[in-house]
């Protein structure tokens, strides 16, 4: 999965109605800032520290973070931007919208300050292993190709979501600041096997063609929170996409759009829908805060 994936993301931007997936920010502006408010909001209520930097995981097309930049911005946040992407192909996307933007390979080189630090669907691209009783769940070569060696009840883990999980976690610990997790995911921990594969926007089947189509699995919320709070961090509950935008106004939000733009209210109409409806966005996709001690509950957050 770690190798597919490193493969898949380096060599396509995959996003976009000509690509595999759609993502929240790509459907709408309004995620986006609404992102950045909360983010906004948070720093305001730390006393405006003046060394925080805007931080992102996995940062696409740059979309998410020129959105919520924009919100951040107009509340007078004048940090830098520090963006942690693998991929060649997407830095050079997201440096055409964030042209002063700093780069780097893991969460661990992030600078040692303030973050107000978003991740929307970087989680569930991180590797996952799969186990039935006590034994691992592996691929094996098989006649008509690629194969699980064993079937059964399945737990899945992923030690390389609960280590950037806890790297956040540190980075907040020692420096304060906040982090916005947004994923499809379950809010407590359960067996079942949730590794799906998509191009195209269809599911395919996950083990045909390696590295060419988007290979994820659910996060594990639970198992995010064990990790950071592990580390020292605060973990916030478990909000649903869709409860987590209309409590931060995503209708004002909308209305004030509609206002100013008549034309585009078809347009925004079926983003808050796709965005916030539960048969679509809306209860599959999860946000969670992992934040300094010292920093509020970020809002549409708290219990
Ligand atoms: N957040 C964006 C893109 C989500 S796709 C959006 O919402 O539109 C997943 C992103 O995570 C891509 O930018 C991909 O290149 C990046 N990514 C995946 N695995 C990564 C890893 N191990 N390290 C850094 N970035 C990674």
């Amino acid at each position: 999965m770690e190798a597919c994936n490193a493969y898949y993301y380096s060599t396509r931007d995959p996003l976009g109605r000509d690509g595999d997936f759609t993502t929240a920010p790509e459907i709408s502006q309004m995620f986006g800032e609404l992102v950045g408010a909360a983010l906004a909001d948070a720093w305001v209520k730390a006393g405006r520290p003046s060394e925080a930097a805007y931080a992102e995981l996995g940062p696409g097309r740059g979309t998410l973070a020129a959105d919520a930049l924009r919100v951040l911005r107009a509340a007078g946040f004048s940090g830098e931007v520090h963006l942690v992407e693998a991929s060649p192909t997407l830095r050079a996307k997201q440096a055409e919208r964030l042209p002063d933007a700093i780069w780097h390979d893991s969460i661990d080189e992030l600078p040692k300050v303030p973050l107000l630090a978003a991740a929307n669907e970087f989680f569930d691209a991180l590797p996952i292993r799969q186990f039935v009783g006590a034994m691992e769940r592996k691929i094996v070569i098989a006649a008509g190709g690629l194969a699980f060696d064993r079937d059964g009840e399945i737990v899945e883990k992923s030690p390389a979501r609960d280590e950037a999980a806890a790297a956040l976690a540190r980075s907040v610990v020692e420096n304060g600041g906040v982090a916005l997790v947004v994923d499809y995911g379950h809010e407590r921990t359960a067996p079942g096997d949730t590794l799906q594969a998509v191009r195209g926007h269809r599911y395919v089947p996950t083990l045909v063609d390696p590295g060419e189509q988007d290979l994820t699995s659910h996060v594990d919320f639970e198992a995010l929170g064990r990790a950071a709070a592990e580390a020292g961090a605060k973990i916030t509950t478990v909000v649903t996409q869709g409860d987590w935008l209309n409590r931060l106004g995503i209708g004002a939000r909308a209305a004030a759009l509609a206002t100013a733009n008549p034309d585009r209210v078809p347009e925004l109409e079926d983003a808050v829908d796709r965005l916030c409806h539960e048969d679509r966005m809306g209860q599959l996709f999860k946000v969670m805060a992992i934040h300094s001690p010292d920093w509020p509950i970020p809002a549409g957050l708290d219990r």
